[in-house]
């Protein structure tokens, strides 16, 4: 990622700069000195110019497309984009992203909470037109490339089994295939250390249960972006926050537990209203 890359190469510079720079004071060399001042202000300057760019209003956006909501997430020089929804809803979501104040070509890192086509079904459109760093899961990587969801789930009940068959029949669960390129950040364990290069003071939790590949972002305020490992969406049939489908039920209570380690106060799933993360216990 190009902008980390030169923030790191800026701060070995300012460190070397420490090191060699009282040596070469002692020569009371005008050249080197001129030398040296010109270094810091060029480090000053830019370390200033990051500092510009640290988001100052940290209110979360959102808008929903079709049944899936995308969340933004302010960040360093623009936005941190939660999700893209179903293939062919990438209009709609630009009229809802307009109406909010979201400009797409402000969304400079795109995570994709998982590889579902109401998740990742524009993400190739998107990336194409705007370019942003996408963060996924390495067990993500196949079904987008493939362009098709991994069908090793199992309704949570049988509510959801007799009314989503016949969703499932005349649905297909595909979506245009993305390769994330060299600049994107694909990620096989927890990682705290994404989020704060880019100015969310937050993590990146791997929450598997729903998909193996998914990834829940909690900030440091207690907001969790949990994407389908917690829904609150389709309460008739009694799911209790579970997601609809799911891959090991033990896996998905696990991952609520660890959002409540990590201080999640409130769910923001991608299915439904936000609610509060005490109301994640395992379904009795
Ligand atoms: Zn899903």
């Amino acid at each position: 990622m190009k902008t980390i890359k030169r923030q790191d190469y800026v701060r070995h510079e300012a460190a070397s700069f420490g090191k060699t720079g009282a040596i070469q004071w002692c020569r009371v060399s005008t050249v080197v000195a001129f030398s040296a001042m010109a270094v810091f202000i060029l480090v000053l300057g830019t370390m200033l110019m990051g500092c510009a760019e640290v988001p100052t209003d940290n209110t979360v956006k959102s808008v929903k497309v079709g049944f899936t909501n995308i969340y933004f997430i302010p960040c360093t020089g623009g936005w941190l984009q939660i999700d893209c929804g179903y293939p062919g809803d990438y209009e709609k979501y630009l009229t809802e992203a307009g109406k909010i104040g979201i400009d797409p070509a402000d969304v400079k890192y795109l995570l994709l909470t998982h590889h579902h086509d109401d998740h990742a079904g524009f993400a190739a459109e998107f990336v194409k037109n705007h370019n942003p760093v996408v963060i996924v899961h390495e067990k993500a990587l196949g079904p987008l490339a493939a362009g098709a969801s991994v069908e090793d789930m199992r309704p949570v009940n049988g509510c959801v089994k007799t009314v989503f068959s016949v969703f499932s029949g005349f649905h297909e669960f595909v979506f245009p295939p993305f390769v994330p390129r060299e600049t994107d950040l694909v990620i096989g364990v927890d990682n705290g250390d994404i989020l704060r290069r880019i100015g969310v003071n937050g993590v990146i939790l791997s929450t598997p249960g729903h998909t193996d590949d998914s990834i829940s972002v909690v900030t440091a305020d207690g907001s969790a972006f949990a994407g389908d490992v917690a829904m609150n969406f389709f309460g008739v049939c009694g799911i209790q926050h579970r997601p609809i489908y799911i891959k090991d039920i033990d896996q998905v209570y696990a991952s609520w537990e660890r959002l409540q380690e990590f201080g999640a106060v409130t769910i923001y799933p991608s299915h439904g209203d936000p609610f509060p993360a005490s109301e994640l216990v395992p379904a009795q």
